[in-house]
């Protein structure tokens, strides 16, 4: 065993504080990385607090949150091929699966039917709780372990890991690209990444944000329109417009009125999720043959993909670095949807 420093929830709702604790010694297919850089993402923040306990089997506490992982490989295993001492690599929200799965088989490990283990707030196949990268350091198979552009700042790439590839695979899936109208609702940490891909794979940007108050962002970050949901005349305009929407937004809202805005044989994929559910009526699916879908990040080969895909088209997260120290006053800015548009801690601060 080793030990490992960082930040841990001691209880559900408690703030953040210094935490050791042990890590495994890497096995033959195990990569130790030291951890410079991990993102904050909003899930982070729902599992500390306990706010998934209806969705989850059990809260794991203390709990190290953190699935956007960046850092350098500091040692390996002895069977390790991939990676060797110094790359710059990354860990997501998953770090094993069951291998042996039709999803897995297809490199579609966070759909494994058998159980995909989660980066921090689950246990692996032999019962151990895991810790994620709210920490000094990690020990990762390399089958779960990616590798980081080598153009790309570490600390712009890190919220790839959970925010890029959330908003890729989806769009990889339903073809958005040249010739697509493509509609993302929200510009938090999720949307302002997918204005980014969806604008780089080609397809014709639009953001559909509460208000206008993001909009010259929203233009920077490459979207072509930006209209305000608060405005009931958004919704009478762009009735039938898109072959895709994208809905990051993890408040309730009535989904009936966006699928109204889709084309013939458009989709509506959620990524965002609402902890109530939300009726949906039977309509607003048969007129225009529309499709409500769900999309959850990322398996590991298209995350690679993303990553690639980043690195040839310059794509990064706009972030805001901070000491951990901070990260409790983090926790409320982003609950606050104050920060544009991902905080990152510098774990040279631990
Ligand atoms: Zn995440
Ligand atoms: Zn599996």
């Amino acid at each position: 065993m080793s030990r490992s420093k960082g930040y841990a929830a001691m209880a559900a709702k408690a703030p953040l504080a210094p935490y050791t604790f042990e890590r495994r010694e890497p096995r033959e297919h195990d990569v130790l990385i030291a951890i410079k850089y991990c993102g904050i993402c909003h899930s982070d923040i729902h599992q500390s607090r306990d706010g998934w306990s209806d969705y989850l089997e059990e809260s794991i506490f203390p709990m190290v949150p953190g699935h956007e992982i960046a850092g350098v490989v500091t040692a390996v295993g002895a069977k390790v091929t991939k990676y060797k001492v110094g790359d710059k690599v990354g860990v997501g929200c998953f770090v094993d699966s069951c291998r042996t799965c039709a999803p897995c088989k297809s490199g579609l490990e966070q759909y494994c039917s058998v159980r995909t283990v989660w980066t921090y707030n689950a246990r692996d196949y032999e019962g151990v709780p895991t810790y994620g990268g709210y920490s000094d350091r990690i020990v990762v198979d390399e089958n779960y372990v990616l590798r980081m552009p080598e153009n790309l700042p570490l600390d712009a790439c890190a919220p790839l890991l959970c925010a890029g590839i959330t908003l890729y695979s989806p769009l990889r899936h339903w073809q958005a690209g040249p010739g697509k109208n493509v509609a993302i609702v929200g510009l938090g940490g999720l949307g302002q990444m997918g204005v980014k891909l969806a604008h780089a794979l080609g397809a014709e940007v639009t953001v559909l944000s509460h208000s206008l108050k993001k909009q010259a962002d929203g233009k920077r970050l490459g979207a072509a329109h930006f209209y305000a949901t608060s405005d009931p005349e958004t919704f009478t305009k762009l009735k039938g417009t898109f072959d895709l929407i994208i809905n990051t937004v993890s408040a309730e809202m009535d989904w009936n009125e966006y699928l109204a805005l889709l084309k013939l044989d458009g989709t509506m994929v959620v990524v965002g999720l609402p902890e109530k559910n939300i009726p949906v009526g039977a309509f607003a699916l048969t007129g225009g043959r529309r499709s409500l879908a769900g999309s959850q990040i990322g398996g590991i080969q298209e995350t690679q993909e993303m990553l690639n895909f980043c690195a040839k088209h310059g794509v990064t997260c706009d972030i805001e670095v901070i000491p951990i120290q901070k990260v409790n006053e983090a926790y409320e800015r982003v609950v606050n949807g104050d920060v544009r548009y991902r905080f990152v801690i510098d774990m040279a601060s631990l």
